[in-house]
């Protein structure tokens, strides 16, 4: 019996717009925010999930002005080209997943 694919949340690299060219092995492996560059804390991290990019995995994280800023962004994108979230206070998956985020932007680190 095949095993159904958890129907669990998109991926955040998947949902946002993350930089591949240019990006140092620092940023590829997480210790600098994907976006700015400025080095991470553990605190004031958010990880964005595993991408691969021309055979190489990354595992991007962006600070929390970055993430928020861009989720926000994505946010609006989304909310214009989907009838669920246009049309139902509570939104889809992905409306939710972008909200998280860009709550998560606003907390104070
Ligand atoms: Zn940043
Ligand atoms: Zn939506």
């Amino acid at each position: 019996m095949k095993q159904a694919t958890a129907p669990a949340a998109v991926a955040t690299v998947e949902l946002l717009t993350i930089p591949t060219e240019g990006v140092t092995g620092r940023q590829a492996r997480g210790a600098d925010c994907i976006w700015c560059a400025d080095p991470l804390t553990a605190g004031g991290a958010i990880l964005l999930g595993e991408r691969i990019v021309d055979g190489v995995r990354q595992f991007p994280r962006g600070c929390r002005p970055c993430t928020g800023r861009t989720a926000y962004r994505a946010l609006l994108d989304h909310a214009q080209d989907c009838a669920t979230c246009r049309t139902e206070g509570g939104g889809c998956d992905k409306g939710h997943a972008l909200q998280r985020l860009t709550k998560q932007g606003r907390a104070a680190a």
